[in-house]
């Protein structure tokens, strides 16, 4: 696997333990409002981390890490996924995954085989084409994209795997309704965390200086949904 970037200890990117996150480049969405900028769209203009030297740091401080977490870009887009989930439960650590749902093809075998121990799966719109399309910055040529994220929320709902379904709240991208609609799909699920767009540098310049939901009509919607879920999170950023 390439590495892009390296968080070396985080307190919140996996629930109840202390964590190394390690980014992958690429992405096969293009979200108007994602912050990755450059790790979506120009992974090869940062140079690759050598995976022996984070696998060398982590077994040397084992004692300090109860986790590491996979995020991108789409790491499951990325060869020798199954491999390094090997190498760090050789180690005993917990292996947390952050993906957009596009392959469920790979999360499958990866929560059969017990090898990821936790997923975070964004949901960008409610279910149908149009909504979804435009929230993730789809080509009409992936299409069939939207079934593959269907079936990824199937998988997880049916596993009992721990893991958090969230959605990013974006002015214009998303209707009151609509968040409530995300929320709806992941009924089932334990944790559901629904974080407001907040403004900086993102993948499209126009959403750069796009204002944020206030927090009162979140907290509206949070109102409506909080009690599906036995961990319900409202990130007002
Ligand atoms: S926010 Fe969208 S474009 Fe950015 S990494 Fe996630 S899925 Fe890819």
């Amino acid at each position: 696997m390439a590495f892009k970037g390296w968080q070396k200890t985080s307190l919140i990117e996996y629930p109840g333990r202390v964590s190394s996150v390690l980014f992958t480049g690429g992405c096969n969405f293009r979200c108007p409002f994602c912050y990755n900028r450059r790790l979506v769209l120009e992974p090869d203009s940062i140079p690759d981390l050598d995976p022996g030297a984070v696998f060398e740091y982590l077994a040397a401080n084992r004692r300090l890490y109860g986790a590491v977490v996979l995020t991108g870009g789409e790491p499951t887009l990325q060869q020798g996924l199954e491999e390094f989930c090997r190498r760090a439960k050789a180690l005993d650590l917990l292996v947390g995954l952050e993906t957009n749902g596009s392959r469920p093809e790979t999360l499958r075998p990866l929560l059969e085989s017990g090898l990821v121990d936790y997923v975070g799966m964004d949901l960008k719109a409610p279910l149908e084409w149009q909504a979804y399309s435009r929230a993730a910055g789809l080509r009409n040529s992936q299409r069939g994209l939207l079934k593959r994220i269907g079936e990824s929320l199937r998988l997880l709902l049916a596993s009992g795997a721990d893991c958090e379904l969230r959605c990013t709240a974006v002015p214009g991208l998303h209707s009151e309704q609509d968040l409530v609609s995300v929320a709806e799909l992941a009924r089932g699920v334990r944790r559901f965390a629904l974080q407001a767009f907040v403004a900086r540098e993102t993948l499209d310049p126009a959403f750069c200086a796009l204002k944020a939901y206030p927090a009162a009509t979140l907290e509206a919607v949070a109102a409506r949904v909080r009690g599906w879920f036995e961990r319900f999170e409202l990130r007002l950023g």
